[in-house]
C-alpha cells in the first residue's frame, strides 16, 4: 500500500526507532508515547484493520499475541502491560495498518 504510513515504516522510507522484527512483524516506538513505554506491533503485509482479518492470518495474529508478553517483559515490564487494538473510526484507529499498542510503565492512566 504506497499511501500507508506503516508500509513506509516498513520499508524504511520513514524513520523510526525500531526495537524489533522478524519476517512476519516490526516493533517501533509510537512517536507520541501515552506511557512510560508505548510501542507499536505491525504485521508486515498489509492489512487494513482487525475487521479485515480471516483465517488466513489465524498464524500471523497468533505470533503477534505471544510475542507481546516477550517485549514487555524485554522492555522491563514485569509487572504487567496493557495492550489496545483500536479500529475503525468510531474505536479511534487512525492509521489504517493494523497495528497492537503496548504499553506500560509507572504512568500508565486508568481506563
Ligand atoms: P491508532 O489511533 O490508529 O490506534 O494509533 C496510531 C498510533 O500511531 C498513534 O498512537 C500515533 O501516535 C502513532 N503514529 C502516528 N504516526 C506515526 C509515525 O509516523 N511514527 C510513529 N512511530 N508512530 C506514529
Ligand atoms: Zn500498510
Amino acid at each position: 500500500m504506497s499511501d500507508c504510513l506503516f508500509c513506509k515504516i516498513i520499508a524504511g522510507d520513514i524513520p523510526a526507532d525500531i526495537v524489533y522484527q522478524d519476517n512476519e512483524v516490526l516493533v517501533f516506538k509510537d512517536i507520541n508515547p501515552k506511557a512510560d513505554v508505548h510501542l507499536l506491533m505491525i504485521p508486515k503485509q498489509h492489512i487494513n484493520s482487525l475487521e479485515q482479518l480471516n483465517a488466513s492470518h489465524h498464524d500471523l495474529i497468533s505470533n503477534m499475541m505471544l510475542k507481546l508478553p516477550i517485549l514487555a517483559k524485554n522492555q522491563g515490564l514485569n509487572g504487567g502491560f496493557r495492550t489496545i487494538i483500536n479500529t475503525g473510526k468510531d474505536g479511534g484507529q487512525e492509521v489504517f495498518h493494523l497495528h497492537m499498542h503496548l504499553l506500560g510503565g509507572k504512568n500508565l492512566a486508568g481506563f
